[in-house]
């Protein structure tokens, strides 16, 4: 077997000094049995730690672990959260021409409105799932998980129940809202 037929040339999939939220790429370290590159990262609090790059480069790592155990701050703690997650979603598909299924969404027209785009688009998401519960669920009982308590707020609801739960290693808050018929939002939409 003539050499180099079954060496396939791999490709720089990083390099040192490449950042990824906190991480920062120092050298390359060893690859697995499946042939994944793990590399040494620095992180921004001074922690060294060998990680997997695909992990670091999907951003299912962003520190040492030390982002986990502060919580973060709020633009972490929201994009560790579900909804969060098809917010995400929902824009790719209705945007990105890239995303595999625009064909179903964006391209057939379907879009969203400019108050769950930009800046303020997630908090205004919540409040829209608030607003949506009072509005065409009255009488029954919704129950909700995150794991943004700040997020939560903008639901704009009393939750008539909250149990500490984790998702992995996430704290999280399972929450439970009961819609009464006429409550003052609903009365005050239909006069
Ligand atoms: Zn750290």
């Amino acid at each position: 077997m003539p050499k180099g037929v079954y060496e396939r040339k791999l490709k720089p999939l990083i390099k040192a000094g490449d950042k990824f939220d906190k991480l920062t790429a120092v050298k390359f370290s060893y690859r697995n049995k499946d042939s994944y590159q793990f590399w040494l990262f620095r992180c921004d609090c001074g922690k060294e730690k060998i990680i997997s790059i695909n992990s670091v480069k999907r951003g299912n790592t962003k520190s040492c672990g030390c982002l986990l155990k502060k919580g973060g701050n709020l633009t972490h703690k929201m994009s560790k959260t579900r909804t969060y997650t098809s917010w995400q979603k929902m824009k790719e598909r209705c945007l990105n021409k890239k995303c595999e299924e625009y064909k179903y969404y964006g391209k057939r027209g379907i879009t969203i409105c400019d108050r769950w785009l930009g800046k303020n688009g997630f908090i205004n998401f919540y409040k829209d799932i608030g607003d949506t519960l009072k509005q065409g669920y009255a009488n029954t009982n919704a129950w909700f998980i995150t794991s943004n308590l700040e997020a939560l707020k903008h639901i704009g609801l009393r939750p008539s129940r909250k149990i500490k739960v984790f998702n992995a290693k996430l704290e999280a808050r399972l929450v439970k809202y009961e819609m009464y018929e006429g409550s003052k939002k609903a009365k005050k939409q239909n006069n």
